[in-house]
């Protein structure tokens, strides 16, 4: 068993999760998630935000969610 390591994997867990691996790759990164539990629990989390960030999209107007970043940002620039 060839394990690619936590480096590795977290390096590589954005485009994972985008879908943006090879199909080699990919499979380097399963095999890791499903040895780690660190690294599985990070792949949750990444999925968890990936899923809410397209819902958000998909429920609310484009116009309505950039002026929440717009908004959020200038929030921010105040503080
Ligand atoms: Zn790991």
């Amino acid at each position: 068993m060839t394990d690619c390591g936590c480096n590795k994997a977290m390096e590589e867990l954005e485009e994972f999760l985008h879908n943006e691996l090879s199909a080699e790759q990919c499979a380097d990164i399963r095999e890791h998630l499903a040895n780690c539990d660190h690294c599985s629990a990070e792949h949750l989390v990444g999925i968890t935000l990936t899923t809410k960030v397209k819902e958000a999209c998909q429920e609310k107007a484009p116009d309505q969610l950039r002026d929440m970043i717009v908004g959020s940002l200038a929030q921010l620039e105040k503080s």
